[in-house]
């Protein structure tokens, strides 16, 4: 299935000038999540790794599944303040200001290997932020994969040294 034919592009969200691409009407089609799923899957079927990693919150949509059908655990990296436990924080930059990550302290075993699943890769500044996080606790990441690239971005530059895997090019 393409799901480029199912993705939805909204012009001026959230601000002016900015295309963003609306996952939602893959998530609405079963057949459209189906694909997303089983095409992300594809991409790890032959390698060894302990845990996915999703970014909130769309990384959990993608994760989980993912996470299930491979028989493997999932860690949610969360905005700050959202997790009960002792957690390791990472600040990144955004366009205007700064965004803070977190993860729990015992959620990886030093050592494990790591999966990144997230909906969109855009500059990447996300993801780096993901990388040291899970690097910090000890674990290794493996790879990344994305339902969709941004290429313009360059978010891969950025993620250099790191296996980086996309569904869709925009
Ligand atoms: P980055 O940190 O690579 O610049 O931005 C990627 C993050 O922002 C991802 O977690 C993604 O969910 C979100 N994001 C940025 N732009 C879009 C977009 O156009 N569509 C969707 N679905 N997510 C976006």
């Amino acid at each position: 299935m393409d799901l480029k034919k199912i993705l939805r592009e909204v012009p001026d969200f959230p601000k002016e000038g900015i295309v963003f691409y609306d996952i939602t009407t893959i998530l609405q089609s079963p057949e459209g999540l189906r694909a997303a799923i089983d095409q992300i899957q594809d991409k790890l079927q032959d390698l060894d790794f302990d845990y996915i990693v999703g970014p909130e919150s769309r990384g959990f949509i993608f994760g989980v599944p993912v996470a299930y059908n491979m028989n493997k655990g999932f860690l949610p990296v969360r905005k700050a303040g959202k997790l009960p436990y002792e957690t390791k924080s990472k600040e990144y930059a955004l366009e205007y200001g700064t965004a803070t990550i977190e993860m729990h302290i015992d959620a990886i075993q030093p050592g494990s290997k790591v999966v990144i699943i997230d909906d969109l890769l855009a500059t990447g500044g996300t993801s780096k932020a993901t990388i040291e996080l899970i690097e910090e606790l000890g674990g290794e990441v493996v790879q990344l994969v994305y339902l969709i690239e941004l290429g313009f971005l360059d978010g891969r530059g950025k993620l250099e040294g790191y296996q980086v895997d996309a569904i869709m090019q925009k």
